[in-house]
């Protein structure tokens, strides 16, 4: 167990050493004494090398793309460029202040502008605004411009359809926004039942809510017929497009019928996400819904740019500010440096290394939702239940073998869920040695349960009681 800076501390140690301070000190002497303080924080005292191996040994028991494949599915775990750390971290970027004068900021202005621009023609929808914070946000936002656009209009309509493979935010951001969910029980490879979407689609269902490609990684293939069953209906059509990286140069949502999305920047475009953000969920509209926007939206006239405040039918503002900056500087840059013919290899080798590990792994477990995919899939392990051993424990035994573990339970609708996405830059030699190991997992199930129900072995902390730890967390020793 790694000590804290407190418990390394040693009177006398110091990382640094700066020259006496010959200057007299201005802000003590003009400070009341009885203000001041009379004795020195008690702060660690510990050398440079003691620091920086505290640090570094940290860091070791931390899993990132950096170390080894990240399998999550449904969070795309990119490999975010490290140029574009050094590109937001530039002086002229990270040092700007939100209350510095329009005209001292035009530059990050056009940064904001060309990237709601990109967006609109990636998406292919007609105007975005940059300001949620995260994807569940950007439903949010969604959700209220829905609700605004159907208050224009005097129409009552109180419900939000989401099928049942939907991420939870979906219902959550739904209800939050003052609407009611109606679940919509999805087909075994999670796509939707017209039939059954037919009977839901009531006149007071404002919204319905897709992920395309869906959670379980298939494409919806009757998305044009949906969208035009909801179009006749008066309905809108929200996508869910946190994870863009299976269409991303290929398809526009836009262009199947899709009247809101969001994207996360921190999955698909250049944002390291995982251990809570920031992140960035822009929100897209058709032209349609424009002026339902947040505020403020950025404008331009001839070459000079600006924040506008007003808006006669804007869901009003719904942060800080405007954005998180320096994700928004990573997405351009990514999509700058791409382009268009970059962008369209993403999602080509997106699908094309999810569908090669779904091709050897539909060997050693069912793959209830068929044989090909877009840029995730989703396993089975309740075969493993006849040697007493759960998908918990294969994903635990996998944080032994240097991997971060895949998502697993979810969707809710496949028993014993493992759901993979392995990113597209993973070349095929790594994917191989995942696979390598996943099979030997798979044969230790058979062979030695008790060693994959008491993993892992190798980190840190075993097996943790979660709920405990969500219930009672400890937060101090
Ligand atoms: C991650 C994700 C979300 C939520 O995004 P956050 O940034 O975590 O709020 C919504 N939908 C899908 C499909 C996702 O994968």
């Amino acid at each position: 167990m790694e000590k804290l800076l407190n418990e390394l501390s040693c009177d006398g140690h110091s990382a640094f050493s700066l020259p006496e301070n010959d200057m007299p000190d201005a802000m003590t002497s003009s400070i009341p004494s009885h203000l001041t303080r009379q004795h020195p924080p008690a702060l660690p005292q510990v050398s440079e090398m003691e620091l920086l191996r505290h640090f570094t040994r940290l860091s070791y028991k931390n899993h990132s793309l950096a170390k080894n494949l990240y399998p999550l599915g449904s969070c795309t775990m990119k490999y975010n460029p490290v140029v574009n750390e050094k590109i937001c971290r530039m002086a002229g970027l990270s040092r700007l202040h939100p209350y510095q004068p329009e005209n001292t900021i035009q530059g990050a202005l056009e940064i904001l502008y060309e990237l709601e621009h990109s967006l609109c023609e990636i998406a292919g929808m007609d105007a975005f605004t940059l300001q949620p914070a995260a994807g569940a946000h950007g439903e949010f936002a969604g959700m209220l411009i829905a609700r605004n656009y159907f208050k224009s209009k005097n129409q009552q309509r109180t419900k939000i359809i989401v099928p049942d493979s939907a991420h939870g935010t979906n219902p959550s951001s739904a209800t939050l926004a003052g609407f009611s969910v109606v679940p919509l029980p999805s087909e075994k490879d999670g796509s939707i039942d017209i039939e059954k979407l037919k009977i839901a689609l009531t006149p007071d269902v404002a919204c319905i809510m897709l992920t395309v490609p869906n959670t379980l990684g298939v494409f919806e293939k009757q998305i044009l017929t949906i969208a035009q069953i909801a179009h006749d209906n008066g309905t809108l059509l929200y996508y869910d497009g946190a994870n863009l990286n299976a269409l991303i140069g290929t398809a526009r949502p836009g262009d199947f019928g899709f009247d809101i999305i969001h994207i996360n920047l921190h999955k698909t475009f250049s944002t390291p996400h995982g251990g809570g953000g920031p992140g960035s969920g822009p929100v897209g509209v058709k032209a349609f819904l424009a002026p339902f926007l947040p505020v403020p939206s950025i404008t331009k006239k001839g070459k000079s740019f600006a924040l506008a405040f007003k808006g006669r039918r804007t869901i009003g503002r719904l942060r800080s500010f405007y954005g998180n900056f320096p994700v928004l500087v990573r997405a351009y840059a990514y999509i700058v440096a791409l382009g268009g013919k970059g962008l369209t290899r993403v999602s080509h080798h997106a699908v094309l290394n999810a569908n090669y590990l779904l091709s050897v792994l539909k060997d050693v477990l069912p793959a209830p939702a068929g044989t090909r995919c877009m840029h995730e899939f989703v396993l089975s392990g309740k075969p493993l239940a006849q040697y007493g051993v759960r998908t918990l424990d294969v994903a635990k035994r996998l944080l032994d073998k240097g991997y971060y573990a895949p998502t697993i339970y979810f969707p809710l609708i496949v028993e014993e869920a493992i759901m993979i996405e392995p990113t597209e830059t993973e070349t095929k030699k790594t994917m191989d040695e995942f696979v390598a190991v996943f099979r030997a997992i798979l044969a230790e199930a058979a062979t030695d349960p008790s060693t994959l129900t008491t993993s892992p072995h190798t980190t840190p902390v075993s097996r943790l009681n979660e709920v405990e730890a969500a219930r009672k967390p400890i937060l101090h020793f």
